[in-house]
């Protein structure tokens, strides 16, 4: 990694963490409760190593296998967590690599994960993707349909079950993404009162939203072009 590079990592995690500072201000909030997690997909170990080096501490990735290349190579201690939909046939590799697990979008894909961990004898953290801002073109369980992964996800054994996860839609700009977070917040305030769980986490807003997201109750921001530049594919 060039020392130009290791600048602008350096200079991109200053503009973001201003913005998070900036927004938390604004909603009356402690910068300290919104972690920024660095969405590393498609870039290369060497540009995730540096990061780390820097003091980068949580990585999110879209794909089994590409985090796989990185994770088993990575010589710096760093948190993965999978962000991107989760085919079954993948789920055992996602068990043993990934620290958490957001992408939980169905019962069927949370009881396979519920069996592998117990299996690995690893309890598996992860979060409930719901896609409340009714996007076809995205994965995430319906709020509808939340109620039977709620009853699962309570008395799994291996499961730990810390919140909420969701992905604005693609279209109708900053107010649509805005009504996605509020949905979820209430959502979670819903099942939080219902289960008596306690539920922390709200991962929601990625570059262009995370100012609406923290507004609405974000407790993690996944950030990949802010931080690492636009990506190529
Ligand atoms: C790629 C991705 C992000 C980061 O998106 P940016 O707009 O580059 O910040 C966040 N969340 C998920 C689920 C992603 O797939």
């Amino acid at each position: 990694m060039e020392n130009s590079n290791l600048a602008n990592l350096k200079e991109n995690w200053e503009h973001v963490y201003g913005r998070v500072f900036k927004a938390c201000e604004a909603a009356g909030r402690s910068p300290s409760e919104v972690e920024i997690m660095a969405v590393s997909k498609t870039h290369p170990l060497s540009t995730v190593a540096a990061a780390a080096k820097i003091g980068w501490g949580v990585f999110g990735e879209n794909r089994v296998q590409e985090a796989q290349d990185k994770i088993e190579k990575a010589e710096f201690d760093a948190r993965w967590e999978l962000i991107g939909h989760l085919q079954s046939n993948k789920a055992s590799a996602a068990v043993r690599l990934f620290d958490r697990i957001q992408s939980v979008d169905s019962l069927k894909l949370a009881r396979r994960l519920d069996r592998l961990a117990t299996e690995a004898g690893k309890p598996q953290r992860i979060l409930l993707q719901v896609n409340t801002g009714r996007d076809e073109g995205k994965f995430g369980v319906l709020p509808e349909n939340v109620t039977e992964m709620v009853d699962f996800l309570g008395t799994a054994s291996s499961l730990l079950w810390e919140g909420f996860m969701t992905i604005a839609p693609l279209e109708g700009g900053r107010s649509r993404a805005r009504q996605a977070f509020a949905d979820l917040r209430a959502l979670a305030d819903t099942i939080r009162t219902e289960t008596n769980l306690s539920l922390p986490t709200l991962s929601m807003g990625m570059s262009g939203d995370l100012e609406e997201a923290i507004n609405e109750g974000s407790t993690q921001v996944r950030i990949g072009s802010a931080l690492f530049g636009t990506r190529k594919s």
